[in-house]
């Protein structure tokens, strides 16, 4: 027994638990929390646990909600792949994805453009900007647009949560 706890005790000095490790690699800002971690190639942290690597914003997700249901992904309202504030992920679809990238698309506007493609005036306050990692520019945004998709995808969220819970998936 007593190897059985030496080694014990040399694997968790190695390897602290998830969450510790976890924690201690996460920055909370005011809106996003951001992973410190180096981001893998499509910009999505990643944490070794059991051998085997993870995505961070997965397990953020599921530490707040539960289980993924499976074929879903996990996307963020607030366009940052390493952020990992559950307030900012949501459950989707991979179509869900390229609908959201479209329509990402679609606000890319030129800063002469003064209205969004459903006519919200994009200034003050409503106009918002972002970093877009793989056009490598500043985007801008309409903030009205932004909220409806994240209320839609909230709506959503809880909806598949409570399938989830309710056993209906045939995971
Ligand atoms: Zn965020
Ligand atoms: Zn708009």
């Amino acid at each position: 027994m007593s190897d059985t706890q030496t080694l014990e005790g040399v694997r968790s000095k190695r390897y602290p638990p998830l969450e510790e490790r976890f924690a201690a690699l996460v920055v909370k800002t005011e809106t996003c929390w951001l992973w410190q971690g180096k981001p893998n190639t499509s910009g999505y942290g990643t944490i070794r646990d059991g051998g085997r690597k993870h995505r961070v914003h997965r397990i953020a997700w599921e530490w707040a909600n539960g289980p993924i249901p499976d074929g879903m992904l996990v996307l963020h309202s607030c366009d940052t792949p390493r952020c990992v504030n559950p307030a900012h992920l949501s459950l989707g679809t991979v179509r869900d994805n390229n609908y959201d990238r479209d329509a990402k698309g679609r606000t890319k506007t030129p800063a002469r453009k003064t209205h969004c493609i459903r006519g919200h005036e994009l200034s003050g306050y409503n106009l918002y900007t972002f970093f877009d990692r793989k056009l490598g520019l500043t985007a801008r945004a309409c903030r009205a647009c932004a909220n409806m998709r994240q209320n839609a995808r909230r709506r959503r969220n809880r909806a598949l949560a409570r399938a989830a819970r309710e056993g209906t998936s045939n995971g």
